[in-house]
């Protein structure tokens, strides 16, 4: 059983991109294995750069079958590059002194699927074949294209045949695997143990393997092979490939090749015997060690293997079934067409039409992730363009004033910035208009505020309306507005305020409000870089704009007008000091 390790796991994602089937979660915070997508191959424990993620087999059953002396322990061959530099039979010992009655080193698993293949490989009458004695691989047809399983070979792995044999042979005994392909049939095993797991069952009890003798001290089960290599094929199967008059043979190595397989088959063509494998080997697999140590891991399990038997090894009187037959497994969420839709829209498409399929998920593709997403195993605040888009909306939200469609305060704060930074480099002056509506509670409280809104709609269009196109116009809030007039002095900005007033003033016309039911006061203000306010621009366009009011309203104030000249109330002529 492979788990996320949650202190350790950071969500970097690399272990979702390396899963071949798509079993790890990602719940944010929290990044898991799904137990029934997981097929085990084990790939995402290398992957993790923050070693967040283990396996781990039944330890407890494990040292309950030791403890109660009558178990047997199939111990996978592979044992002998994990204890190096330790001798296989001080291993075998040590399982012993921990208790296990019998302990196999998994042979005898391999020589009868072996002779299994063989009578299938004689068997004419098959088109296409597919080698059954990965755990990993069988696990991945039954669960994800079970249109392969009719093509699976009815042979069962060699861990399960050995374990069949065991009882056979012993009779009803509790067995223990330790490997990296245990038995895949339920109650075959009572507990499965990586090699890790073994060495914390030994120190448990107090066994140390370096103590223990260097030969065999009980006569050891059989060791030796008669007629299959590692993994349980014919020796006389693989002497075969490659003659031009023996039917094909297709060696297939990890499980991205399915798809392509239950493609081939689905278009009604035979393929031939196909040995597929999750890896090159079992000392290829993820859990045994780092890729660059293959070679040595290799050199050692040769180094360690008997010599071949001149005879056969299994017992004639011993009958082990080595047949199988393979549930489909159906998925326990159905996948939801119409839900994996609503995530890929919601992903959107890149640029040129086609899905992003940028990978920053951890998913290959779009599809896959829509999927995975539909599942319930990952979430849409793993997709870059769809956060890229999300935060895009939410900065054209903060921009744009839902009411009037006008720029935001916080876009004219930016943009002032920007203005004053401009003329004091050009040298030209800028300006600004403070605008309040007159009286508008008086809109809300006798015509609603459904009229209110109008009526701040109307306005906005009318100030939009009647500002050039580099003006920026924005709502500073409630009633109230101002315009930011590039390359403008007081003079030229005046007159803007009052073509603006005018606008404004028809408005109640518009929406059929009685007549000045929907006026304006404007403040004016000038930025000269030359002589620049001592105060900020827009407190001296709002002292102007009080001023307006204090003056009857529906009125322009300058707020720095040149000396000896008084500021004009522009609707009804009155002078008006600043
Ligand atoms: S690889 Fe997976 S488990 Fe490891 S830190 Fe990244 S997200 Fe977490
Ligand atoms: S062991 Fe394999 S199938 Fe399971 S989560 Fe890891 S990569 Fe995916």
């Amino acid at each position: 059983m492979f788990a996320v390790l949650p202190e350790a796991c950071v969500g970097c994602l690399a272990c979702v991109r390396v899963c071949p089937v798509g079993a790890i979660a990602v719940e944010e915070p929290r990044v898991q294995i799904d137990d029934d997508a997981c097929v085990g191959c084990g790939q995402c424990v290398p992957a993790c750069p923050h070693h967040a993620i283990v396996a781990r087999g039944d330890l407890a059953r494990a040292a309950a079958v030791a403890a109660g002396g009558t178990g047997a322990l199939i111990l996978a061959p592979e044992a002998a590059a994990h204890f190096f530099p330790a001798k296989p039979e001080q291993v075998v010992n040590a399982c012993h002194a921990a208790g296990f009655r019998v302990v196999t080193r998994g042979v005898i698993g391999d020589e009868l699927v072996a002779m299994a293949y063989l009578q299938q490989w004689d068997d004419a009458s098959w088109g296409t074949l597919i080698r059954s004695t990965d755990p990993v691989v069988v696990q991945a047809i039954t669960r994800d294209w079970p249109e392969l399983v009719p093509y699976l070979a009815p042979v069962c792995t060699p861990s399960e045949a050995e374990a069949r044999y065991l009882q056979a042979k012993y009779g009803a005994m509790p067995v223990v695997y330790c490997g990296f392909a245990p038995p895949l049939g339920a109650g075959v095993v009572e507990a499965s143990l990586t090699f890790q797991d073994l060495e914390e069952l030994l120190r448990r009890v107090g066994v140390t393997v370096a103590a223990q003798a260097e030969v065999f001290t009980r006569i050891p089960e059989e060791r030796r092979r008669y007629l299959s290599a590692a993994g349980g094929m014919p020796l006389a199967m693989l002497a075969e490939v490659g003659k031009p008059e023996v039917r094909r043979f297709k060696i297939v190595r990890g499980l991205h090749a399915l798809p392509a397989l239950a493609k081939t088959i689905r278009d009604g063509h035979d393929l031939g015997f196909i040995d597929i494998l999750s890896h090159e080997g079992a000392l290829d697999h993820p859990l045994a060690g780092p890729k660059d140590e293959l070679f040595w891991r290799r050199k050692v399990c040769e180094n360690t293997e008997p010599p071949r038997s001149r005879f056969p090894v299994v017992e004639e009187g011993v009958v082990a079934s080595t047949g199988a037959t393979f549930d489909i497994r159906t998925r326990a969420r159905p996948l939801d067409e119409r839900q994996v839709q609503v995530v890929l829209d919601a992903i959107g498409t890149g640029p040129n039409g086609k899905a992003w399929d940028c990978g920053g998920c951890g998913q290959p593709t779009c599809r896959k992730f829509a999927e995975q997403a539909a599942l319930g195993r990952a979430t849409l605040r793993q997709c870059a363009p769809y956060q890229t888009r999300r935060a895009d909306e939410a900065s054209r939200e903060a921009a744009v004033d839902g009411v009037t469609g006008l720029s935001t305060y916080r876009v004219f704060i930016d943009r002032m910035k920007n203005e004053v930074e401009r003329s004091k480099r050009s040298g030209e002056s800028f300006a600004a208009v403070f605008l309040d509506l007159d009286h508008f509670k008086q809109v809300n409280d006798r015509w609603g505020h459904a009229m209110g809104n109008a009526v701040l709609k109307a306005v906005g269009a009318e100030l939009r309306e009647g500002v050039r196109a580099a003006d920026l116009v924005a709502r500073w809030g409630g009633d109230e507005f101002v315009a930011l007039l590039p390359r403008t002095d007081t003079n030229g900005a005046e007159r803007v305020a009052e073509i603006l007033r005018e606008r404004v003033a028809s408005v109640g016309n518009a929406l059929g409000l009685p007549e000045g039911a929907v006026t304006a006061s404007f403040g004016v203000s000038c930025f000269d870089p030359e002589t620049p306010p001592g105060d900020d621009l827009m407190e001296l366009a709002d002292r102007a704009l009080y001023r307006a009011k204090a003056a009857g309203r529906n009125a322009i104030a300058r707020a720095t007008p040149p000396p000896g000249r008084a500021v004009r109330d522009s609707q009804i002529g009155r002078q008006v000091d600043s």
